[in-house]
């Protein structure tokens, strides 16, 4: 439920209201405009019937939140959330673009793709250190070890790193070494794991499942905000259809559907998403000019020779063609990239 309270309502009249709603049971936000003061109450709304909120002094209005999502929800926040990770601020008007190797295979492969990334224009690097394989017997990242890479990487750089986070047990190696925290599509609903990255205060890029809806991976990024972290990254990359042509489908209508329910920013992954180098481009293209907030895109210095995703993999040289056209895309919808 969200509660409005008059322009000239007292703290201590917030304050009443605030003991009303914990009484009941629910959880508390409370936002302090230079206009008025707005208040969240979160949790099973059935609760509150005991509370007669108009009723309270100092209280305007008050409107149920209808989606079963609250906090991520546009009902809860009309304007877009817009937060920083190190010097790059997503979910503005410049586009961000993460782009790196699919796995950290070596200190120099990174740093060499690092520069060569920022370069052509990305603003953050990615490199898995676990990787979620099918195959047991596939290459399996090099853990800590790629960690430290990926930090020397943004230490030469100034890129903020991104990389994927499989276990909870792992957690405080990702606060130590990275910036942005990755669920992979194979863990949308891992709730254990969701919770525990919903408490640090890392960004976290959530990723959608292979067969997630999008009300089940917004209840997804709930989990996250729940504990305390608004700082959530939604990355559409793919989810699993009939048709074989492509690794996967990518869901471009989720973009204008996301904006239309929830405030948090919303990625595409052209890469997983058709599983083809070839593809980046026009799925990058149609993410830009469907309104997408940031790219995720794999780059490799050898892709014929990469240990994992080679065949979606983008040399330098082609990304940073692909970087100029989405210039030209971006312009057209009034954003920059
Ligand atoms: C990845 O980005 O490295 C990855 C494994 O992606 P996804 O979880 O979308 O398959
Ligand atoms: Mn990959």
């Amino acid at each position: 439920m969200i509660i409005v309270m008059k322009k000239d309502a007292s703290e201590e009249q917030i304050n009443h209201v605030a003991e009303k709603i914990k009484d009941a049971g629910l959880s508390l936000h409370l936002s302090k405009g230079k206009e008025r003061t707005i208040i969240g109450a979160i949790g099973d709304e059935a609760l509150m019937t005991k509370v007669q909120v108009n009723a309270l002094p100092g209280v305007e209005s008050s409107m149920p939140i209808l989606k079963p999502y609250k906090l991520v929800s546009r009902e809860f926040q009309e304007e877009n959330s817009v937060f920083d990770v190190g010097n790059v601020t997503v979910g503005g008007d410049k586009i961000q673009v993460i782009a790196g190797p699919c796995s950290v295979e070596n200190e120099k492969m990174l740093v060499e793709t690092a520069k060569l990334v920022k370069a052509a224009g990305a603003t953050m690097l990615r490199g898995g250190a676990f990787k979620p394989r099918t195959s047991p017997y596939d290459f399996q990242g090099l853990g800590e070890e790629a960690l430290k890479y990926l930090a020397t990487a943004r230490e030469e750089t100034g890129l903020p790193v991104v990389s994927e986070l499989m276990d909870p047990r792992d957690i405080d190696l990702f606060i130590k070494y990275v910036d942005v925290i990755q669920i992979g599509a194979r863990n949308m609903q891992n709730f254990r794991l969701l919770k525990e990255v919903g408490k640090t205060d890392k960004a976290i890029l959530l990723k959608r499942g292979i067969s997630g809806t999008i009300k089940e991976w917004l209840m997804s990024a709930e989990y996250i905000a729940s504990q305390g972290n608004r700082k959530i990254i939604l990355c559409e990359r793919g989810i699993r259809t009939y048709e074989t042509a492509t690794r996967n489908t990518l869901d471009v209508s989720a973009v204008p559907v996301l904006k239309e329910l929830t405030h948090l920013p919303v990625f595409i992954d052209p890469s997983h998403a058709g599983g083809r180098w070839d593809l980046v481009e026009p799925l990058a293209k149609s993410a830009v000019a469907i309104g997408a907030d940031g790219l995720m895109i794999e780059v490799h210095i050898d892709p014929e020779n990469a240990l994992c995703d080679g065949a979606q993999s983008l040399k330098p040289t082609k990304f940073e063609g692909i970087m100029e056209e989405l210039g030209r895309v971006a312009q057209a919808v009034d954003r920059t990239i």
